[in-house]
């Protein structure tokens, strides 16, 4: 059961992410100097590393770090696709809140809604200061 609201978050979702699935693929395919037909996508889709790119008989002068960070890019947000389709995309991993579409159209890997994603922040800090306290009141023994 779907209310109408919640199909139209889908499908706003769904239509950012193709968008900037395009957009990946374009950059990639412009970085290669050439167009994936769709056994190719498919392939990027996939787990692939730098020797899987090598072996795409690419020009010699790609710059592999770019095209992985690139990949890389692509892969999260065909990662985001699936988890948009078991209806587990923007939805907070702590609190399971609905994170807004306007935090996911700036910022859409997001896995916290704001307040959680605070709170963990806050909590990181205080993690860092104790482990900085302990080191600098622990006397060096030796
Ligand atoms: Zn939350």
């Amino acid at each position: 059961m779907s209310t109408k609201t919640e199909r139209r978050r889908h499908d706003a979702l769904r239509t950012m992410l193709h968008d900037m699935r395009e957009r990946a693929v374009q950059d990639i395919e412009a970085q290669m100097g050439r167009r994936l037909n769709e056994a190719s996508r498919h392939t990027i889709d996939a787990a692939m590393d730098l020797a899987d790119w090598a072996a795409m008989d690419l020009e010699d002068d790609v710059d592999l770090t770019l095209l992985q960070l690139r990949y890389t890019r692509y892969k999260e947000i065909a990662d985001a696709f699936r988890r948009l389709e078991t209806d587990t995309y923007g939805v907070c991993e702590q609190c399971r809140a609905e994170i807004p579409l306007e935090r996911l159209e700036v910022e859409p890997f997001a896995r916290f809604c704001v307040s959680c994603q605070e709170r963990l922040e806050a909590l990181e800090r205080v993690d860092r200061e104790e482990q900085r306290f302990k080191t600098a009141h622990t006397p060096a023994r030796g």
